[in-house]
């Protein structure tokens, strides 16, 4: 869901304990990206690794040894650069040379198999986040449609089928009032 909404020259610093899940998260990113996501590997590779995407790449950073801050910038990171998205580990180790515009998620593991995550990013993003998450009509009946919802564009299945069974029928066009039966949840 984040990759669908970045741009290009976005940071994104990751943060959480070892084992919290940015490696996950930024191999979450990679495939959202449509980076070959089975590349991205645990941070035992040295500073930074680029991974090619179908609109903008992912490189993935990992501060972890890093002495100073400046370390980053002597790695040949262009921090903003717009063809791509960095994600950045153990980020806390190069707050310095962080854009004010910097997305940051934080993981926190609530259980052995659950975690927390929080996303604090700059107002822009944000407002570009609620468009993008906002309920659009649904395609069918024009009840709101939840971003998350599952059978996206549809309110429903029932509505899902409905336009299926448009298809089928080669005619793509309303020939009677959507009855209530046609709206109906199973
Ligand atoms: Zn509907």
């Amino acid at each position: 869901m984040l990759a669908s909404l970045l741009v290009g020259g976005e940071t994104i610093a990751l943060r959480g304990d070892l084992g919290a899940g940015k490696t996950c998260f930024a191999r979450g990113l990679a495939s959202g990206l449509g980076c070959d996501e089975r590349q991205v590997s645990s941070p035992t590779f040295i500073v930074l690794q680029r991974y090619r995407g179908a609109r903008i790449d992912l490189v993935h950073v990992d501060a972890y040894r890093l002495s100073n801050p400046e370390q980053l910038r002597d790695s040949g990171l262009e921090l903003g650069a717009h063809d791509c998205v960095a994600a950045i580990e153990w980020s806390e180790r190069v707050e310095s040379e962080l854009p004010a515009d910097t997305i940051t998620v934080s993981l926190v593991a609530t259980s052995a198999t659950d975690r927390a995550i929080t996303i604090s990013a700059p107002a822009n993003f944000i407002e570009r986040v609620s468009w993008s998450m906002r309920a659009r009509p649904c395609a069918i009946c024009k009840a709101p449609v939840a971003f998350l919802g599952e059978t996206k564009p549809f309110c429903s299945k029932r509505c899902r089928d409905v336009d299926l069974g448009r298809w089928i029928d080669g005619r793509y066009q309303i020939s009677r009032p959507i009855e209530q039966t046609d709206l109906d949840e199973d």
